[in-house]
């Protein structure tokens, strides 16, 4: 049985080597943020349901458990918002009860938790990764695009009753978007938010590869490192460790990536469809690529283009 929901394990920066769970249809989300490396959110919205089979999920998972592979996390992430899915609770539940061993992980934009149900659901698990790039409407807006009827200050409240009744690590994101979210106002805003939300930590991250919108640029290391010292108990999302060191990551990926852009431009959906390869782990191997400054990006009608770079030079950033 080919896995059409389980990608990788890939190797991620904040969570070593990490088999991700997708259940969510690309590009479904509530919101549709300017730096989304996924792409434009194409079906925004609020709507929690069973969008791809649980059933299926669980045999994928089931399948490929048995075999004990070495993994430091089992994380819910993909091309859309994991908590979207209704039963994510019965697939986390089912985890937690036959592979009880591999700590679980959700990346999640952190918009859902206002509703309790949800809470609850998610409640067994080890580490949640919410996201706060804002904390005042105008500038949720602006950075997240969220679903007209969600609001920043729900969001922030949904967080802070999640801290209260979850008793896992937290690690807010924050994701800084330069000219967007790193005024004063906006980061005094931030900061009395995440106050009130208590996470164990806070990680700053900003962009390393292509967004949304091409106007997004990355905020530089020295603004990073000012934003963490002002925000407190936070860290800057590093490099990821050594790739080649880690038994997951393949090189063959790498190298099949390569030569097809060898051979022509591609985007990311040309490569998962050519390659057979789940978009989030093709999106890994694009990115290690890209540090290396062996491909780079061209902007096109279609969409963001990877091709190989004539002469090495600069990383793109
Ligand atoms: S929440 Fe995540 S998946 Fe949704 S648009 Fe923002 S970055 Fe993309």
């Amino acid at each position: 049985m080919r896995n059409r929901h389980l990608f990788g394990p890939v190797p991620s920066r904040r969570l070593g080597v990490s088999l991700g769970v997708d259940l969510i249809p690309h590009k479904t989300c509530s919101l549709n943020c300017v730096y989304c490396e996924c792409g434009k959110t194409t079906n925004l919205t609020l709507e929690r349901r069973e969008y791809v089979k649980t059933d299926r999920v669980i045999n994928e998972l089931n399948n490929y458990l048995s075999q004990g592979p070495p993994l430091d996390y089992i994380t819910f992430a993909g091309s859309g918002e994991p908590t979207l899915h209704s039963r994510i609770g019965d697939i986390i539940a089912f985890l937690k009860d036959n592979y009880g061993h591999y700590p679980l992980c959700l990346l999640t934009n952190g918009t859902l938790f206002h509703d309790p149900y949800l809470r609850k659901e998610v409640s067994k698990l080890d580490l949640i990764i919410p996201s706060l790039d804002a904390a005042s409407e105008k500038v949720f807006q602006a950075v997240n695009r969220p679903h007209k009827e969600l609001s920043c200050s729900k969001m922030i409240e949904g967080l802070v009753e999640l801290r209260k009744d979850f008793p896992g690590e937290m690690r807010l994101e924050v994701f800084i978007v330069p000219g967007l979210n790193d005024t004063a106002e906006e980061l005094g805003a931030i900061k009395a938010a995440a106050d009130r939300i208590n996470p164990d930590s806070i990680q700053l991250g900003t962009l390393d590869r292509p967004g949304t919108e091409d106007w997004v640029e990355a905020a530089t290391n020295e603004d990073l490192k000012r934003i963490a010292s002002y925000l407190g108990r936070s860290e800057i999302i590093g490099e990821f460790r050594a790739r080649q060191k880690i038994l997951s990551f393949k090189e063959s990926y790498s190298r099949l990536i390569l030569q097809t852009l060898r051979r022509r431009p591609c985007t990311i959906e040309d490569l998962n469809a050519m390659l057979g390869i789940h978009p989030a782990e093709v999106q890994k191997y694009v990115n290690h690529l890209l540090e290396e400054g062996k491909i780079e990006v061209e902007k096109l009608e279609r969409g963001q283009f990877l091709k190989v770079r004539k002469a090495p030079g600069k990383i793109m950033k």
